[in-house]
């Protein structure tokens, strides 16, 4: 992809998820971005873009401010990690750069894990992917599911992606959306039991920046937007689950003392559909991030549904 093709004025979104040092790390196997190569990516988007903060972005979306530099990029990182604390936030503030950061609201306030991290995590603990997809298959041998029922989903699920090998792709898929909820999250548990060996609220802690922490970023001049509160596929939910979703992020919001009128949702997995649009227009939100890969379009028609980059888009 070359983003120097984007129209001029279009906005140049990067999505961050893990940014820490990852080979020195527990998990030398997870799939993130090592800080070193966050701080050459910084450079290099420095010397390309003009970096602005979210409030600038939202001031030209409602009309407030006419003015929007030519080059503009905006940084956002996912799911409240850590990583945004110890490594992203203290290099931001040297730089003087405004983040955007979206913590999805659940694990931060009950210590849980969300599926997908978990996911994440037995994948970077599992030396053989092979016995993994076996045992993930187990699983639901175990639970009654039928060889056909199996070799059905590996057939249609099993297909390389755009940073994953097939057998990778079938463990993600049918652990974060393909299985019935109460089920996968159970099975979800079982791998990370087995895999990671350790409790869910000692690793969320782990993994996860507390509210003191994200209070700190919104002192400091960051921007803190809505991840929701558990992290659904929203258009895989009904109406009322994702306004409730919607309510209680924007509850959190308020706790931590980051604002709820003009704000930003970044939906988990990219995910919405029209309810969700109606809701966000409904409860003063101005600005929504998808994971649609491209330039994000500054028509204000369509502000709910901004394309980003991922970090991988960019040298590192
Ligand atoms: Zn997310």
């Amino acid at each position: 992809m070359d983003a120097s093709m984007q129209k001029p004025g279009d906005l140049t979104t990067v999505m961050y998820h893990y940014v820490r040092e990852i080979k020195n790390s527990r998990y030398p196997g997870i799939k993130g971005l090592e800080f070193a190569g966050f701080k050459r990516q910084l450079d290099y988007l420095g010397s390309q873009y003009e970096f602005i903060s979210a409030e600038q972005l939202i001031a030209y979306i409602t009309g407030e401010s006419a003015d929007f530099p030519e080059k503009a990029c905006l940084l956002t990182f996912d799911d409240g990690y850590r990583d945004h604390f110890d490594f992203v936030f203290p290099e931001l503030m040297k730089r003087k750069i405004s983040g955007c950061f979206f913590p999805p609201a659940r694990p931060v306030e009950e210590n849980s894990l969300l599926d997908v991290n978990a996911i994440h995590f037995i994948l970077a603990s599992a030396t053989d992917t092979n016995r993994l997809f076996n045992d993930l298959n187990d699983e639901l041998r175990a639970r009654d599911f039928s060889e056909s029922f199996i070799e059905q989903h590996i057939s249609r699920l099993a297909q390389p992606g755009r940073y994953d090998p097939a057998e990778i792709i079938y463990i993600k898929r049918m652990l974060q959306r393909e299985l019935p909820f109460e089920l996968r999250t159970e099975i979800t548990r079982q791998l990370f039991e087995k895999y990671v060996e350790k409790s869910e609220a000692e690793f969320s802690k782990e993994l996860y920046m507390t509210a003191a922490e994200i209070e700190e970023l919104v002192r400091s001049g960051m921007y803190v937007g809505s991840h929701t509160y558990h992290h659904f596929w929203l258009n895989a939910v009904a109406a009322d689950t994702q306004e409730q979703e919607i309510d209680r992020s924007l509850q959190f919001l308020t706790n931590i003392g980051a604002p709820t009128r003009n704000w930003i949702m970044c939906y988990p997995y990219g995910a919405y559909n029209a309810d969700t649009l109606e809701i966000l227009q409904r409860k003063y939100c101005v600005i929504g991030f998808t994971t649609k890969v491209g330039a994000s379009s500054l028509d204000r028609q369509a502000a709910l549904e901004m394309n980003r980059f991922d970090t991988n888009d960019f040298p590192q």
